[in-house]
């Protein structure tokens, strides 16, 4: 018997699938689904779409707080932004870089830093070792899990001690672990970063040294993409409607929110699964479904951007980029806006960093930055003219940034984009390729249109079948 209680006045929809989330996940699979004739509707808790891929304003130019760069393999993206008539613009890099490690500043240009020998090394050989490791456990988990098995017992930190103990080479790879992960090394599992890099084709592009290089934004922040999308799907959408109860049949599913329940065939949660945790299920999802979404650990991080008269840094020959491990600030970037002579850095506090300073005041993480920038980009850096910032981990529907695993967790994996009954698992989380990424959450929108599709098509429910 259901023990739901709703209120009987409460106001019922049908659809034929009903999505939850308008992230960018959540915003492509509706639109595939309408393309295709099917009667789709879109649920969003906030008050606005874009979930992680969110800008703020100042001074009238948007920043991108969350999502930003465009990697070179996001070919989904890319043709998204084309269909959309929204053009990419390169991340300026021109100048001096730095990576700063153990209180030295390693400067590039146009090449890859040039780190002491013993870092050097270090590094190439951590790379070619991971690279090794990772096409092995494509094998073994067709032959055996028992080396993975092995190797989930390790943190990816554990694993980076026995390699070299070199303070620098530490202090490199969790500087690279916290750009792309946004977490500490010691907290993900050693399979989930084997497991990345097949993800990603090569640990070179996971732990880059120039992750600014090649990259692409969008002019006036990444919420015109997703602003744009929604606007294709009006009125389909509803924003302010959080769900908060699932039930499911062997007949229907029905999500529910306040004063209102949306009954489907089908349908597609595109949160992340830590968020997903929190939505009540009825009958209760299999446990080892329910395991997995308590397992997927958001990570942590504080996106600041500091806005400047113009982009004074240029003027001195410097790129803008920065990644340093003495903080607040993990990487640092120009984002300046291409429309004005305006000046802007953001600044991504990552990790452990990130649950220091949002215990701190903000005026406190402030100072710290522009402490931090002084640093490197020289006394100009005191004067910007006011900071726009976003604790990724106090947002209710986020709950942090990017998946990852935790040692321990690898038996979990492979279950992560597996249906349960009429309920389909979207968000970037859940791709196989890119995962974590704005291409990943697109793979994965595009995945779960398809499954349901397939499976309205296989019932004979698809107008243009019929
Ligand atoms: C600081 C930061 C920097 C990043 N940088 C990059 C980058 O440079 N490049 C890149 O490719 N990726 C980056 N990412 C990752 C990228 O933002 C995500 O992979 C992508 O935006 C995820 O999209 P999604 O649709 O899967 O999930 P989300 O964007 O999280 O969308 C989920 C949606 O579901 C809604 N929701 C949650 N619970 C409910 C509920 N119960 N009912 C209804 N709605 C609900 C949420 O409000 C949200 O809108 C970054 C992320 C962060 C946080």
């Amino acid at each position: 018997m259901s023990t739901l209680q709703f209120d009987p006045n409460q106001l019922g929809y049908n659809a034929d699938v009903v999505v939850i989330g308008a992230g960018i996940s959540g915003l492509v699979a509706t639109w595939r689904l309408l393309r295709e004739g099917v009667d789709a509707v879109l649920l969003e808790a906030r008050d606005r779409v874009g979930g992680r891929a969110n800008s703020g304003t100042f001074n009238g130019e948007s920043y991108d707080l969350g999502a930003r760069w465009i990697s070179p393999h996001a070919k989904q993206f890319r043709q998204l932004a084309h269909e959309l008539g929204i053009q990419l613009t390169p991340q300026y890099s021109q100048g001096e870089s730095a990576i700063r490690l153990n209180g030295r500043s390693v400067r590039f240009r146009n090449r890859a830093p040039w780190f002491a020998p013993n870092v050097q090394l270090d590094y190439r050989r951590i790379i070619a070792k991971l690279n090794h490791l990772s096409r092995q456990l494509q094998l073994q988990t067709v032959k055996s899990a028992l080396a993975i098995k092995n190797y989930d017992q390790f943190s990816f930190g554990a694993w980076l001690q026995q390699q070299s103990s070199a303070p620098a080479t530490q202090s490199l790879f969790r500087l690279l672990t916290h750009v792309h992960f946004m977490a500490e090394p010691s907290e993900i599992s050693f399979v989930y970063v084997l497991d990345q890099i097949q993800a990603y084709q090569r640990a070179e592009v996971i732990f880059s040294l120039r992750p600014a290089h090649e990259q692409d934004r969008i002019p006036g922040g990444m919420q015109r993409i997703t602003e744009r999308l929604a606007q294709q799907l009006r009125p389909q959408l509803n924003v302010d409607t959080p769900v908060l109860a699932m039930r499911q049949d062997e007949e229907s599913v029905s999500a529910y929110s306040r004063g209102a329940s949306f009954r489907a065939r089908y349908a597609i949660i595109a949160t992340p699964p830590a968020v997903a945790a929190q939505i009540y299920y009825e009958p209760a999802l299999p446990s080892n479904r329910d395991a997995l979404n308590q397992r997927v650990i958001m990570g942590r991080a504080i996106q600041a951007v500091l806005c400047y008269d113009y982009p004074f840094w240029r003027e001195n020959q410097k790129s803008g980029f920065l990644m340093s491990d003495d903080g607040p600030a993990s990487i640092i970037h120009d984002v300046s806006p291409t429309t004005s002579s305006e000046g802007a850095l953001a600044c991504v506090i990552i990790g452990d960093n990130a649950s220091h300073w949002s215990a701190q005041p903000r005026s406190e993480r402030l100072r710290a930055l522009v402490t931090q920038l002084t640093g490197w980009f020289g006394n100009e850096a005191l004067a910007y003219r006011g900071m726009i910032e976003r604790d990724w981990n106090n947002e209710r529907w986020s709950r942090g940034t990017v998946g990852y695993m935790p040692p321990g967790s690898a038996g979990f994996v492979h279950a992560i984009g597996t249906p349960v009954g009429r309920i389909h698992w979207a968000s970037s989380e859940t791709a196989t390729q890119w995962s974590g990424s704005i291409e990943g959450a697109i793979e994965a929108g595009e995945r779960t249109a398809a499954e349901v599709i397939g499976q309205l098509s296989s019932a004979g429910l698809l107008r243009r079948d019929t």
